[in-house]
């Protein structure tokens, strides 16, 4: 039995990791972590905390961590260094915040791995725009979320775009080069991401996760879409996540080394 504690438990990710650990009948959920602990009801053999610092030692084998990038690398330096392997599906983290909470992992006792979208289909949606990026000219990600997102670009649109960049530079293919010469409104074409590729952001009340990336070049064009439209469909990749970190020595970046692609 996995002896499972959730950061950021109180949240609308957390309240999700909290039901699909409870429903796994290989998992146990042990702790949680949240300064808004009191407000969800959880189970009285759970050990509750409003930090991970509080925690006590050794109240579980694997932290997963869903709350707020500003606090997410303490919490990797916090857990890892007390043996917890603690999984990462926090959004937003800066690139030396990931760094350092990489260095604090290489060094500890426990694993990480991060991930910036636990669902299996956006997983394979990156995948595919890597195969397709050195046979288009162009191409632009669209990131669409809930209104409550606190970050933007999504980290998937970054990933996506980091990867697409890649391909395109290993094909020896030069960066997206925006033909826009005058703006009547400023901020129209989106943010300049990873190779030039352009992320545009949409926050709407009733959406969960979409992305859509598009490819083009003259006369034809090739669009993937994938879209999450329950928090649920983050659950498969979070428990294979929980399942395999304590036999991941050190760092783990992204689902896809779970999934062999
Ligand atoms: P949310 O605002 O609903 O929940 C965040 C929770 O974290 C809140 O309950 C808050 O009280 C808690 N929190 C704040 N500071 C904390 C601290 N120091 N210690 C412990 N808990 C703390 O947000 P959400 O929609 O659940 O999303 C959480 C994060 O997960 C975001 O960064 C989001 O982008 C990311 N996310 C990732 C994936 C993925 O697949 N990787 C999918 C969805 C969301």
């Amino acid at each position: 039995m996995i002896r499972v504690g959730v950061i950021g438990a109180a949240g609308r990710m957390g309240q999700n990791v909290v039901a699909a650990v409870e429903d796994a009948e290989d998992l146990i959920l042990t702790a949680a972590v949240d300064p808004m602990i009191s407000s969800i009801e959880i189970h009285d053999r759970v050990v509750t905390s409003t930090t991970v610092a509080a925690l006590p030692a050794g109240a579980a084998d694997v932290l997963v961590d869903f709350s707020i990038a500003a606090a997410a690398e303490e919490h990797v330096a916090e857990a890892i260094g007390r043996g917890f392997h603690v999984v990462v599906g926090t959004t937003g983290i800066s690139a030396e915040a990931m760094a350092s909470a990489v260095a604090a992992a290489q060094e500890g006792p426990g694993n990480l791995l991060v991930a910036a979208n636990f669902a299996l289909g956006a997983v394979l949606a990156m995948r595919f725009a890597e195969i397709a990026a050195p046979y288009f000219e162009s191409v632009e990600v669209i990131e669409l979320h809930h209104a409550a997102k606190r970050d933007a670009p999504s980290g998937t649109s970054l990933k996506t775009a980091e990867r697409i960049a890649s391909a395109r530079a290993s094909a020896g293919l030069d960066d997206c080069v925006d033909p826009t010469e005058s703006f009547v409104i400023e901020g129209a074409r989106g943010a300049s991401g990873p190779g030039g590729v352009r992320i545009h952001s949409v926050r709407l009340p009733g959406l969960v996760a979409h992305e859509e990336i598009l490819f083009g070049s003259p006369g034809e064009g090739l669009t993937i879409r994938h879209d999450s439209y329950d928090r649920i469909s983050f659950m498969a990749g979070v428990l294979l996540a929980i399942r395999s970190i304590s036999k991941r020595r050190g760092v783990t970046i992204g689902l896809d080394a779970l999934l062999g692609s």
